[in-house]
């Protein structure tokens, strides 16, 4: 792989666009390996070799490459702003229905479920995500859009929407996700029905973003809880870590280990491709690259991380 210049990685600021750039022509032969998801047949829409790379610093300024404003439904990566409101409405409460501990199975995991007696190990499993949106809808009422209003006011942006298609293909084949809310409900660990439930999560995870959108919506856990567009606070400066520490330890899943090996920053990814990463009090980047590895990760977007981190020599370590 050819390098950027040692200069440009040791000068104050570094040079973002030529960074970006140089690692988009660096990870292009690997936009074939992997696979994308076909869980969701909707998925199959997407342009398999896509890839997408956004970085925005806290000064606002956006760096971009690719892909970067072209949209893509994001996924588990709604499970950020899921656990934000829940946190936002519930406080410490939310840790009596959901743990902190790192994923030890996949992500869509019954037999772990049952095994840890309806208490999913943590709030981006998709067992604790659906405890999340249960909790957001307890709050909030079943018609209640709260993903959209949240996306929209840490974006700015109001044309950000769900896709219809995204979310009725999901529901059509959420089988497995039904089962853990059946489960969860077995438990006496969910509140709202299963279909009201099932239809949230699914309208939440197809909501559509681009990476550009996506650095910007994850602003506040880079600026101590803050929305940088309004100054109103998001979270507090304690939650914010705290979410962060969530996002590292099992925002990747199965992978969070060789990620924080790899890439060394919270981040949390969807199976549409995309990837958001936090440096805390510097910039947050997105990357979207459709196919994913073996832990259901984007394969190129988990190997642009790496060399963002390596060749900017940031990291939270
Ligand atoms: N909608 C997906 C599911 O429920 C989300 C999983 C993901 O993006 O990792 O399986």
């Amino acid at each position: 792989m050819s390098l950027i210049p040692r200069s440009a990685r040791h000068s104050d600021r570094p040079d973002y666009d030529e960074i970006l750039e140089e690692i988009r022509r660096e990870i292009h032969p690997h936009l074939s390996r992997g696979h994308v998801d076909d869980r969701i047949p909707a998925l199959a829409d997407l342009r398999p070799d896509g890839f997408g790379l956004a970085l925005r610093t806290v000064d606002g300024a956006l760096h971009q490459t690719g892909d970067a404003v072209e949209e893509f439904s994001i996924q588990s990566i709604s499970k950020v702003f899921s656990l934000t409101l829940a946190l936002q409405l519930e406080g410490d409460a939310l840790w009596d229905r959901v743990g902190r501990a790192p994923s030890s199975s996949p992500f869509n995991s019954l037999a772990q479920l049952e095994h840890d007696r309806g208490i999913p190990q943590n709030p981006f499993v998709n067992a604790g995500a659906i405890i999340l949106v249960d909790t957001i809808l307890g709050h909030r009422g079943d018609g209640s859009d709260a993903i959209l209003e949240f996306a929209r006011s840490v974006t700015g942006n109001d044309n950000i929407r769900y896709n219809p298609k995204v979310t009725r293909s999901e529901l059509e084949h959420s089988h497995r996700n039904a089962a853990l809310a059946h489960l969860l409900r077995d438990f006496g660990n969910l509140h709202s029905e299963v279909d009201t439930v099932l239809e949230a999560y699914s309208r939440y995870c197809s909501l559509e973003m681009s990476c550009a959108d996506l650095t910007q919506a994850v602003q506040y856990l880079a600026q101590g809880g803050l929305n940088p567009l309004t100054g109103d606070v998001v979270l507090t400066a304690s939650l914010t870590k705290r979410t962060n520490a969530l996002l590292l330890t099992s925002g990747v899943y199965g992978a969070a280990g060789d990620f924080a090996y790899r890439v060394g920053l919270p981040a949390k990814s969807g199976i549409a491709g995309g990837i958001v990463a936090i440096m805390p009090g510097m910039w947050c980047a997105a990357v979207w690259s459709p196919r994913l590895n073996r832990t259901s990760n984007s394969y190129a977007g988990t190997l642009a991380l790496e060399r963002l981190t390596t060749v900017t020599g940031t990291s939270v370590f």
